[in-house]
């Protein structure tokens, strides 16, 4: 067998072995069914039992309360930044957008085709390296949109931004979701691409208050309308059906670990060690600003892009792979979301202690 090395992209980012097993077993014949989980229809009974055990697992980890709809939908998050301003906003109306980063810009860009945008934060000033205290918010805004962890710049809001409540709050939780518990009422809906935290690239999470996706607009396309797959319990159409079953591992594998907060411990204890390395070296730094640090992506560099990429170089022939930075920030960047293994993160220290002891 291949030796699995440490996946330290992000995203699609590292599944648990369980899981990936257990979908192994299953692609020949789901359970005792004879049809592989590729092949069963999504009207059958076997796939429909597995979408209800995921429902109840996702309301169940989350504290998703019942007056909340669980949606699978496809076209990633990066289709949820139309979908939302197509269904609440309306060309005289404003949306506040939370822009801290380069996911968070196209949110807002795209929101610009159908309303007006207000720019209620931005911490472009700085290269998004940091999470802006304060927020300007417009009086009338039909709802804020911010990301939750910008998965580029590596900064994560610590709690919500304390938005109108004339408005409701729009949050793109691509990478990192269920990475700690969530308190679902303070939001009106919710997005991810589940291919960070909870699965296979190919099927969007959408976490939404029933009352919004009964009331979003009518006059455009059915698929893009929110409640035509809360009506149809997302299968108006064919459903990512294999996502959908993988992302029910990941709850299950979620729930043995001990849920949201063993997921938060266990994130906050991997990404802590490493800011702790990060600020005591005399070569790499982190690029975010404490205060605003993500536990899901961590940026640094060591200020000479020659040697940025010597050490990618050095730590993928080691097996810790996947550590490039994004473009427009450079350095490195150590994605450990809820599967990365503790003992990655030891081996990507102990290798950055190797370089820098190699190169002081
Ligand atoms: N939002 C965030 C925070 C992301 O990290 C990403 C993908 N890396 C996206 C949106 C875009 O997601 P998708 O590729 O599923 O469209």
């Amino acid at each position: 067998m291949v030796k699995r090395v440490f996946n330290f992209s992000p995203g699609p980012g590292v599944l648990p072995l369980e899981v990936l097993d257990e979908a192994r077993e299953n692609l020949r014949s789901l359970g005792n069914t004879g049809i592989g989980i590729l092949e069963h229809s999504h009207r059958g009974k076997a796939f429909l039992a597995v979408y209800e055990e995921v429902v109840a697992l996702c309301r169940e980890l989350a504290g998703i309360p019942d007056d909340y709809d669980i949606l699978f939908l496809q076209g990633g998050a990066s289709t949820q930044f139309f979908t939302v301003p197509m269904n609440f906003l309306t060309p005289n109306a404003t949306a506040d957008y939370l822009v801290t980063g380069a996911w968070a810009q196209k949110a807002a860009a795209e929101a610009k085709r159908f309303g007006r945008v207000h720019v209620a934060a931005s911490s472009e000033d700085r290269n998004f390296s940091y999470i802006p205290a304060e927020c300007d918010f417009s009086p009338n805004s039909v709802y804020v949109h911010f990301t939750s962890n910008n998965t580029i710049f590596g900064t994560q809001f610590g709690s919500e931004p304390k938005s109108p409540d004339s408005s409701f709050l729009v949050c793109d939780a691509s990478s990192d979701i269920f990475s700690k518990p969530i308190d679902v009422r303070r939001y009106g809906l919710i997005y991810a691409g589940a291919q960070k935290n909870l699965g296979p690239a190919g099927v969007t999470l959408v976490i939404a208050r029933k009352d919004l996706t009964a009331r979003g607009s009518s006059d455009i396309p059915t698929m893009l309308q929110y409640r035509t797959h809360a009506e149809n319990e997302s299968m108006y159409n064919t459903p990512p059906t294999f996502c959908i079953y993988v992302m029910g591992l990941v709850f299950k594998w979620i729930k043995r670990q001990g849920g949201l907060t063993a997921m938060a411990g266990w994130n906050a204890q991997k990404a802590g060690k490493l800011y702790e390395f990060l600020d005591a070296s005399r070569m790499f730094r982190a690029t975010a600003e404490p205060g605003g640090r993500s536990q899901m992506n961590v940026t640094f560099v060591t200020g000479d892009e020659k040697l940025d990429a010597e050490f990618i170089k050095t730590a993928t022939a080691a097996g810790l792979d996947g550590l490039k930075g994004h473009r427009s920030v450079g350095g490195m960047r150590a994605s450990l979301y809820n599967a990365f293994p503790p003992e990655g993160v030891d081996a990507l220290i102990q290798s950055l202690r190797d370089f820098e002891a190699k190169h002081a």
